[in-house]
């Protein structure tokens, strides 16, 4: 039988997940004929990492700081089993990782920075464990994670009352809630004046009881008599919730300039009881998130009567994610300005904290125990080896070619950056292990290459837009070496120069890409060979989420597309 060959061209995490679901299709052995083509010498795109001797040390060196947070559903299932595979079939012995809950630990705060009085200072957030771990994820509804977050927002209320009253008392053994209960104690004694009550409290305690009722939930379907109720349930909520966040500001608004803490907690409740009631009031649980994808999030929340809509955590999210049109960000010296350029759809930003906030199992986030590249693409990379998946580093895509209807993608050309001794394939991409883990080196092993010495000499970076000379070009054809899925375009590893590289394929605009991944989706197993092309997405991580929803169910927290007013941005979303 004729197995259908699938070129994925890149191998970031969006690529890795794509092969990995592909080894999940039964039989896949008999009918699949795999590749990963990747430019230079090593996978990860953005979530690379090698080691570099450097003083006597064999050194991780990272794009950044990386986390996978607790509601990473996909990502840990599929390291987890990356992980027990190799556990299985004894490929990484020496290795001090042998589970998922070896190579990531619970990381349960976070910490914004904010410019106060012509300074940074760092404001630190805790969150609580929740039940389970990120293997077994809970209920994905919009309305789970409203719930959720109004739960949330209950404890950081009581911590503000507590603190307000002046009778931070452990109400609460043990938790989150006490430990900042205890904090806020010592602080108490900063107060001059008694303070009144909040009256917020007992809305927030009737909202929370509404959103709690069984019949609440969209999923009961309630019909009749019984659908007007849960629509004014519904109604009543909305109002509890804006209700309570305008009088808590009422109550305490004098205490906020003098009280960094009180006003952190503030910053947080304004945000979330806001984006709360802004869902509710633009019908999103009907609606659904694309409701409100057109609104940049942060003007959504001051449409809904967010205060804080520039607050430290907001404008934390656009500086992360870089939303900015033209990567205008604040002008210097006034980063609590919110800058014009700001762009982030509120459907997806929205989305994203929520589930980062109160969709999560386990814990709040995971730190990698050594470089993300050994910790999640060491695995990988060994288990979808071992299982049969093809890998041709040295591969950089430099054009597509399409179909006449523009529906496909006919030809891939590439340049072969080096000859690999045995063979395309044969490259062993790992060194040997550093305290048992296998890393990846920074610069090839020059050893498995033909003219390897030469290479190295030329100093030529593999990973850029160098071409090494003389060229050697390979072009898979459709029928032939290759068939059709597209996922995203090209951008490549987050270095400056590659964002600013040539499109590999000019002629496909956007109405060609939906429909070559309209197809894509639609082909299931149709067509003799297909390609995945993952190099990967815009300055948003849009190829992570396409291959996301390959493997079912989006799950990046900033996959935040711009919003409609940049179409050119937000139609990779
Ligand atoms: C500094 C930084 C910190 C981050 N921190 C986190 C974090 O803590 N947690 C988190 O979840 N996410 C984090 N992210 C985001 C995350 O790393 C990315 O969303 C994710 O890696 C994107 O995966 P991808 O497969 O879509 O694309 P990429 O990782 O970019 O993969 C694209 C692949 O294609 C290859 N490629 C590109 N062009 C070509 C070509 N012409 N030919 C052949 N191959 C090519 C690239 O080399 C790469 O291997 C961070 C990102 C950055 C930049």
């Amino acid at each position: 039988m004729n197995k259908e060959k699938i070129a994925i061209l890149g191998g970031g995490v969006g690529a890795l997940s794509a092969a990995y679901a592909l080894t999940k299709v039964p039989g896949w052995q008999d009918r699949y004929d795999i590749t990963v083509y990747q430019t230079g010498w090593r996978l990860g795109g953005k979530g690379a990492s090698s080691r570099r001797h450097f003083n006597g040390a064999w050194r991780i060196e990272e794009h950044g700081p990386h986390i996978w947070f607790g509601f990473y559903f996909n990502a840990f299932r599929i390291i987890s089993e990356a992980y027990d595979y190799c556990q299985e079939h004894n490929l990484t012995p020496e290795s001090p990782f042998q589970s998922w809950t070896d190579a990531f630990h619970p990381k349960r705060d976070g910490t914004f920075m904010e410019y106060v009085g012509r300074c940074w200072r760092p404001w630190v957030v805790s969150m609580p464990d929740r039940s389970g771990s990120p293997l077994e994820p809970g209920d994905p509804h919009i309305w789970s994670h409203i719930l959720d977050a109004i739960g949330l927002l209950l404890d950081w209320h009581d911590v503000v009352e507590e603190r307000v009253a002046g009778n931070a008392t452990n109400k609460r053994s043990s938790g989150w809630a006490s430990a900042v209960a205890k904090i806020y104690a010592r602080v108490t004694a900063f107060f001059g004046q008694p303070v009144p009550r909040p009256q917020g409290e007992s809305l927030l305690h009737k909202a929370h009881a509404i959103a709690k009722a069984p019949q609440m939930h969209p999923r009961a379907r309630p019909s009749g008599f019984a659908s007007l109720l849960v629509r004014l349930g519904q109604w009543l909520l909305k109002h509890l919730v804006k209700a309570f966040r305008n009088r808590l500001r009422r109550d305490i608004d004098h205490l906020l300039e003098e009280h960094a803490d009180l006003r952190h907690f503030w910053e947080m409740l304004d945000i979330g009881a806001t984006s709360i009631y802004g869902l509710l009031a633009d019908g999103v649980l009907s609606k659904g998130y694309d409701a409100i994808e057109g609104i940049d999030f942060s003007r959504w929340l001051e449409k809904h009567g967010c205060t804080e809509y520039w607050s430290p955590p907001i404008h934390g999210i656009y500086d992360s994610g870089a939303h900015y049109e033209n990567g205008k960000a604040a002008p210097a010296g006034k980063p609590n300005v919110r800058p014009a350029s700001a762009n982030l759809a509120a459907g997806t930003a929205v989305q994203a904290l929520l589930r980062m906030f109160a969709g999560y199992s386990g814990a709040f986030s995971y730190k990698m125990q050594a470089g993300m590249g050994e910790t999640v693409f060491t695995p990988l990379y060994l288990a979808l080896k071992h299982l049969g998946v093809k890998f041709a580093f040295f591969h950089r895509t430099m054009a597509l070619g399409l179909s006449h209807d523009r529906t496909n993608v006919d030809t891939v050309q590439m340049e072969v950056q080096a000859k690999v001794r045995g063979g395309a394939e044969a490259y062993e991409a790992l060194m040997d292990p550093i305290g048992g883990i296998r890393c990846w080196p920074a610069a090839p092993l020059y050893g498995q290459l033909e003219d390897g010495a030469e290479l190295e000499r030329s100093g030529v970076d593999l990973e850029g837009s160098d071409s090494v000379e003389p060229r050697r070009i390979r072009t898979l054809s459709r029928g032939n070496r290759f068939g059709t899925r597209i996922r995203s375009a090209l951008e490549a590893n987050g270095s400056r120069r590659q964002h600013r590289a040539d499109p590999i394929c000019p002629a496909l605009g956007n109405a060609d890409i939906r429909a070559i991944m309209r197809r894509g989706q639609s082909a299931r197993g149709g067509g003799l060979c297909r390609t995945v092309l993952n190099l990967a997405g815009h300055e948003s991580g849009a190829g992570a989420r396409g291959m996301a929803r390959f493997c079912r169910g989006t799950e990046h927290p900033l996959l935040c597309r711009s919003t409609g007013r940049n179409p050119r941005r937000a139609a990779f979303g």
